[in-house]
């Protein structure tokens, strides 16, 4: 499996927010959302190929039992079950990030946590890839049902708020408990900003709002 980078930090959204956790990015992604600030792991070959023992040894460098898969789109790879299923034996809590358009027969986690892209992730570029390809209503509907969930919705601007509004109705049942809203932003004063209306929105709604410690921290820094 290409590894694009491992490395201890803190979860910085939802839930588990504030966990000191070690994050194993997996190389590639199809979407190219025009905010990511992960593009360097978009490259299925961006990275080097360790095995699921090295992943292992390296997680248990560091003091902590919460493991995190993202990416890029860990659900994009198929030996993702076997890396998870490996990480959970070794008595780790493990969260998956995804955007939430595949689903895996098998998979374990502990925490799916689930960031649907809405339209405000479009790229200028292939744009009309991005939309079909971004929200699979199916795909997030197996997800919610088969794991422990949260749904991660990132808001530029209060535009958005309906988007997630029709979204959350096309899933059906969900609990406003496990919905979080974050701000687009790559940089603190961006994030602060933003986050002023929709914290007030959450109020008015009843869903979390979920910080983005890592932007308030250090911005867009790599690794961290
Ligand atoms: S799904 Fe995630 S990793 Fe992929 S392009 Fe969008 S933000 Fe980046």
């Amino acid at each position: 499996m290409i590894i694009n980078e491992l490395f201890y930090s803190l979860q910085g959204e939802g839930r588990l927010a504030g966990v000191p956790s070690v994050f194993v990015r997996l190389a590639g992604c199809p979407l190219r959302c025009c905010w990511c600030d992960t593009a360097y792991a978009w490259d299925p070959a961006a990275g080097r190929e360790m095995s699921c023992k090295q992943i292992l040894d390296a997680i248990g460098n560091y003091p902590t039992r919460y493991a995190v898969l993202t990416g890029g789109e860990p659900l994009a790879h198929e030996g993702v079950s076997e890396l998870a299923a490996a990480i959970r034996s070794a008595g780790y809590h493990l969260t998956i990030e995804t955007a939430g358009i595949y689903c895996i027969e098998g998979l374990q986690a502990d925490l799916m946590s689930i960031s649907p892209k809405l339209s405000n992730s479009d790229p200028q570029k292939n744009a009309e890839k991005h939309q079909v390809e971004r929200l699979n209503v199916d795909t997030l509907r197996k997800l919610t049902a088969e794991f422990d969930y949260q749904l991660k919705f990132v808001a530029d601007s209060p535009g958005d708020l309906d988007e997630i509004a029709d979204v959350l109705d096309k899933l059906g049942e969900v609990d406003p408990y496990r919905v979080y809203l974050m701000p687009q932003a790559t940089q603190p004063e961006e994030y602060l900003t933003k986050s002023r209306w929709l914290v007030e929105y959450c109020k008015q709604a009843g869903f979390s709002f979920s910080p983005r410690l890592h932007i308030m921290l250090w911005g867009s820094q790599r690794g961290k």
